[in-house]
């Protein structure tokens, strides 16, 4: 049975140029580290795939790290973040639909003492920047907010708050998750102005297990991992070459794609179209501002039996974030909807190589679901 997949935001397929980089590094097997050709060859090739990310990203190869997920990045830069501005207090500002890479490692702070400012967004997932500078104390050591939410495509204004924040005072540190937004919305380190960036492979076409963490130079991040010293220092552990030229790869893939973002945005403009023609019962919760992203519900159904039916009939949808499975959605349940339409929430998310085609068996799919599924309202 062919898959119809639209859950890109989960992750994505692993593109043909990085599968080839992948294959090709693996045959090169030389440690980084060591000195003889073999070693130094695995060496240059990673300093020439950091360069690829460092270009991505507009910042110098020296403010990459790489990291083995955006998980990883999150907890370094926080975790690592506040204890370097220890001496400014123990307060921390986010969001209240951050990922829970951030929630969870924010919530383990709490519990070492330090205080957590939660923001909390409008009905479309939207953070008010006037809420952080109200939030703001004598004390807040460090400002986490992400750039895309993974659940409803909401764009956070984070150049904007890192400047209002940077206005209020310059040492408060400000981490962005960027792993949504990486390679979907426009931005740079410099357009945003965080101190710490975290982007991750596997949702642009890299394999699992490689990420990057963005350390803006001059501000002193001090390691989460210790070890043989890899990675200037910073993240020691061997290389992983293969995955690292797999992320490279598949950042130049995508860069090249012509137009990759408006026909990503076309396709999910059709396909809300479509499912509003053809499904009375569905409401939009947000069609998203990111171009891959939105959310709809179809209120009173239970949206992992709508997930479940699809998935047996090949259409990959999403009751949320993949990453909290069986638990209902922090994100949908902080827009203040109503139960129904909690109950009801499901998360599309699409690829340039998404088609018209593939829309139209997911209409049909949900249409088939809606009609035949049990719901509460009914
Ligand atoms: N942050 C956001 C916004 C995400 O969507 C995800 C994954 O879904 C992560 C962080 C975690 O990234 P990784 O799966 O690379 O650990």
């Amino acid at each position: 049975m062919p898959v119809i997949y639209f859950d890109y935001a989960a992750t994505t397929p692993v593109c043909p140029q990085a599968v080839d980089a992948v294959v090709d590094a693996l045959a090169h097997f030389g440690n980084p580290s060591s000195r003889y050709p073999l070693g130094r060859e695995a060496a240059q090739r990673v300093k020439s795939h950091r360069e690829t990310v460092a270009r991505a990203l507009g910042c110098t190869p020296q403010e990459v790290y790489f990291t083995s997920c955006g998980t990883e990045g999150n907890n370094w830069a926080i975790r690592r973040g506040v204890e370097l501005n220890r001496r400014r207090g123990r307060h921390i500002i986010t969001t209240a639909i951050e990922h829970a890479a951030v929630l969870e490692t924010c919530h383990d702070l709490e519990r070492q003492g330090y205080e957590v400012t939660y923001l909390k967004p409008d009905r479309q997932g939207r953070i008010d920047p006037q809420d952080l500078s109200a939030a703001l104390r004598p004390d807040t050591a460090l400002v986490s907010m992400m750039l895309v939410n993974n659940e409803v495509g909401s764009v956070l204004p984070v150049a904007q708050c890192v400047k209002l924040v940077k206005a209020c005072d310059k040492s408060i540190l400000f981490h962005c998750d960027a792993v949504q937004g990486f390679l979907k919305v426009p931005y740079s380190m410099a357009s945003l102005g965080a101190d710490f960036v975290s982007v991750s492979g596997h949702k642009i076409g890299a394999p699992k297990g490689i990420g990057a963490l963005m350390v803006k130079k001059g501000v002193r991040l001090t390691p989460f991992f210790t070890g043989g010293g890899q990675e200037n220092g910073m993240r020691s552990g061997t290389e992983a070459t293969a995955q690292i030229a797999g992320f490279a790869a598949a950042v130049e893939a995508t860069m090249a794609q012509a137009h990759r973002l408006q026909r990503t945005a076309a396709i999910k403009e059709y396909t809300l179209q479509r499912l509003r023609e053809a499904i009375p019962q569905l409401e939009i919760i947000t069609a998203g501002d990111a171009p891959h992203i939105c959310a709809v519900t179809l209120p009173g159904y239970k949206s992992e039996v709508v997930v479940r039916v699809l998935g047996d009939a090949g259409v990959c949808i999403s009751s949320g974030s993949a990453c909290h499975k069986g638990k209902p959605s922090h994100v949908f349940a902080a827009l203040g909807l109503p139960k129904p339409w909690l109950d009801g929430a499901l998360r599309l998310s699409f690829s340039p190589a998404s088609t018209r085609e593939e829309a139209e068996a997911l209409v049909s799919a949900l249409k088939q679901a809606a009609d035949t599924l049990f719901t509460t309202l009914s």
